[in-house]
């Protein structure tokens, strides 16, 4: 695979040592293979094959470079290479005891050398490769269902289970009035009126409309009240700059950190609404269904309502059965303009 390569090429260049272990490189005019850390000069590319291993470079002929001696890559290397291997390549999900067991190792050894090699445990690392693929899918315009079956989740709360971090969603660091919180926020003219826009550092914490400037603020202070709060217009455009080209017609997808209070519900709610594509609708029995509790259509409603994030959660998108547009935390003349803009331009 074309992409394969240009990533290893990228490793070898980068002398990454974390790929020690994984493949190796030889170089034609030498006749010499390394590890991708090999602290030598770095040959043309055009001169350069890729081999999975040791073995494999030898057998075409290379021999292994006496610098950084990529047959001695540590056995612990190879035992973490080697379930990465197993789990890139499992039909389904593997559990620790299945992959210790092909991998010869026991089960606390293998999960303490994962972790520390990835940052990830297996169990983390494979559903990472899932979320993975569900976003990739998604973005390739395929339908949530099907991009779930295809990353091999069983249904769809099981996506929302493993969703909370990987969507972006981080659960809400700071505690009520924002205390323990660092939050910048800047306001902008939009056309539908001011939008306030505030984060943390780790990730958006508010974007509300508003008629006046001094009445957002106002009422932003007061209810981040215990949060250091500073306006700055210029390290917060990276939050404005997707939400307003979102607001243009011309940012399809809004792919933000958000950092946000939420139950467990609310979460759920909101995650599916970011599923919900641009220029269509769904009803509040829709999501309800969708999110598995389909007798919790009221609960999904006030869910909506209390959507903190406007456009990067998009609660407009949601409206009654009979096509009533029902309300809008911001108004429901903006939620109208919001989806005739949508409409028209998808
Ligand atoms: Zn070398």
């Amino acid at each position: 695979m074309q992409t394969e390569l240009q990533n290893q090429w990228q490793q070898v260049l980068a002398r990454d040592a974390r790929q020690d272990g994984r493949f190796v490189f030889a170089v034609r005019t030498t006749g010499i293979y390394c590890r991708p850390s090999c602290p030598s000069r770095r040959p043309r590319r055009d001169s350069v094959e890729f081999f999975a291993d040791p073995r494999t470079a030898e057998r075409a002929g290379y021999r292994a470079c006496l610098r950084c001696k990529p047959t001695e890559i540590p056995a612990q290397a190879q035992y973490v290479t080697r379930a990465r291997q197993l789990l890139d390549n499992a039909e389904g999900v593997m559990t620790l005891a299945q992959l210790s067991k092909r991998v010869g190792l026991s089960p606390f050894h293998l999960q303490r050398l994962f972790k520390r090699a990835t940052g990830l445990s297996p169990r983390e690392y494979q559903s990472a490769r899932r979320m993975q693929q569900v976003k990739t899918e998604l973005r390739k315009g395929g339908d949530v269902t099907t991009a779930l079956y295809e990353a091999g989740f069983s249904s769809p709360s099981r996506l929302y289970e493993n969703s909370t971090q990987q969507l972006g969603m981080t659960p809400g660091a700071y505690r009520r009035g924002g205390a323990g919180a660092t939050i910048a926020f800047s306001i902008v003219p939009t056309p539908l009126g001011r939008m306030l826009v505030a984060a943390t550092e780790r990730g958006l914490c508010a974007a509300r409309f508003g008629d006046s400037v001094t009445g957002l603020e106002r009422d932003f202070r007061a209810e981040f009240h215990a949060a250091n709060l500073y306006r700055d217009d210029a390290a917060m455009r990276r939050y404005v700059e997707p939400l307003l080209a979102n607001l243009r017609g011309d940012g399809t997808t809004i792919d933000l950190p958000l950092d946000v209070r939420a139950t467990a519900f609310q979460k759920k709610v909101w995650e599916s609404l970011q599923q919900i594509p641009r220029g269509e609708t769904r009803s509040y029995s829709e999501v309800a269904r969708e999110i598995g509790e389909p007798d919790a259509v009221r609960a999904v409603a006030s869910a909506c309502a209390s959507n903190p994030v406007a456009l990067a959660v998009p609660c407009h998108r949601v409206v009654r059965s009979d096509g009533d547009l029902a309300g809008y935390r911001w108004g429901v003349e903006r939620k109208k303009k919001l989806l005739q803009q949508e409409r028209a331009n998808s």
